[in-house]
């Protein structure tokens, strides 16, 4: 198989006042390729780092190392320079390479006064300097990405390919990359792999690792699976690489998993309860009553683009005035029964359908924590009502483990999945 090691650089993605994302782009347009990612490091802008990540990765054997980031035209971005160094290649500058850029700056800054001679021609000359040869991949900003193929020999050297550290110009720079033909004769060697997600959910993870000893005693060839689990807000997904021709061997144990779990498991294609809820709606409207998750559930079904199609609108109602003036829950049905009750998550959701004029509503009463709890209803008790149109009003009672962010974040999750039913 073909392994790749990709190296984040920039200081500021290391200090982390910039989250990375080009390490996790990168990794996923890699798999998709069919190529085994075997390494992901950030180092900051010194040049001696960078050195040392790329003689830790040449010495793993990966096949192709990506770099993101430090291709400015300032003196603290080295990135070219020390790549070069580093694979003994002098740089030269490249006549045609400097003019394009300085012609993607004219369009951009048609008043830069030190074009024809000055730092940006500087910073240029310094963007235009490519190592022997390597390709350079034109720009989609300023800063051009470089290929370097591997280098045989004693002392062999993977494919390098350099690419810039603004996300946009990187992604767009992505397609040109991977067609030079340093990196499109990496990639052409790699394997058919396939990637496979199932999603559970009221499922632990010590009883899937169990139910996957046993798969591996039943399911013939299982060894060939590269199976990893992830708990993420309350769900487990479980992704199952494997090269095409194990396709056989996934179904098996897919059907082995189904067997066993078929009740937890709500997805085996990739769907997500977002999707799956979408799909539930099926045109309809829904409306969100919320009390201990402040609003949470609204903004995950607002999360992506076009939102508008299924979600009508969701009230926080936090305090019992606001349960009551917002949507309806009468003040004695509080005083009787409590604020975290049955009865009382059931007039949340009935009283945001009306007043949302939704065909659905959810909504959520609970202890939140970490105080408030008390013996009968101890941190972490949470009520749901689902109001359906033309349906009796659906209402449950579950107890959440862990501190406040947990409960209500597995809060939010469960209401999603309450109602797709
Ligand atoms: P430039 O010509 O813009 O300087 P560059 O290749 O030198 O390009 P960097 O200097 O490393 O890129 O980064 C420029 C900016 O791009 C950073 O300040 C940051 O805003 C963004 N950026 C860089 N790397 C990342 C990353 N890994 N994840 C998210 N944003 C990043
Ligand atoms: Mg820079």
């Amino acid at each position: 198989s073909v392994r790749a090691g990709i190296i984040v650089t920039g200081t500021e993605v290391l200090t982390g006042r910039i989250t990375d994302q080009n390490g996790p782009w990168l990794s996923e347009q890699l798999l998709e390729l069919g190529v085994d990612v075997a390494h992901i490091t950030i180092c900051g802008d010194r040049p001696a780092d960078l050195t040392a990540q790329l003689r830790f990765l040449a010495d793993q054997q990966v096949d192709l190392i990506v770099t993101s980031g430090g291709l400015g035209p300032t003196a603290d971005d080295l990135t070219v320079a020390t790549v070069a160094e580093f694979c003994g290649r002098d740089v030269h500058l490249d006549r045609a390479l400097e003019e394009h850029i300085a012609g993607v700056i004219r369009r951009w800054r048609p008043d830069t006064v030190d074009l024809d001679e000055g730092p940006t021609r500087i910073g240029i000359r310094k963007q235009a300097c490519v190592p022997a040869g390597a390709t350079a991949i034109p720009p989609t900003g300023t800063a051009p990405g470089v290929a370097i193929p591997a280098t045989a020999g004693d002392q062999p050297l993977p494919t390098i390919l350099i690419l810039p550290g603004p996300p946009g110009e990187l992604q767009a720079m992505w397609p040109t990359a991977i067609a030079s033909p340093a990196v499109a004769d990496v990639l052409s060697r790699a394997d058919d792999l396939q990637q496979e997600t199932i999603r559970a959910y009221g499922l632990h993870e010590a009883e899937l690792a169990e139910t996957l000893r046993r798969a591996e005693e039943s399911v013939a060839g299982f060894d060939a699976l590269e199976i990893t689990t992830c708990l993420r807000r309350g769900e487990l997904d479980m992704v199952t690489r494997f090269a095409a021709d194990d396709s056989a061997t996934y179904g098996e144990l897919l059907a082995f998993l189904t067997e066993h779990h078929g009740r937890q498991i709500f997805s085996t294609d990739g769907s997500t309860i977002e999707d799956q809820l979408i799909a539930t709606l099926d045109g309809r409207l829904i409306a969100t009553a919320e009390s201990c998750t402040g609003g949470l559930i609204a903004a995950r079904l607002t999360d992506r683009p076009g939102s508008s199609a299924y979600v009508m609108g969701g009230v926080v109602s936090y305090s019992n005035d606001a349960k009551s003036d917002l949507i309806d829950v009468p003040a004695e049905l509080i005083a009787s029964h409590g604020a975290v009750s049955e009865e009382v998550a059931a007039a949340m959701a009935e009283g945001a359908r009306r007043r949302l004029k939704s065909d659905v509503a959810v909504s959520t009463t609970g202890i939140a924590g970490p105080d408030g709890g008390t013996e009968a209803k101890p941190v972490g008790t949470v009520c749901f009502g689902v109001a359906i149109e033309g349906r009796p009003t659906y209402t449950i009672t579950r107890r959440f483990p862990g501190d406040r962010e947990r409960v209500r974040s597995l809060t939010t999750t469960a209401a999603l999945h309450l109602v797709v039913g």
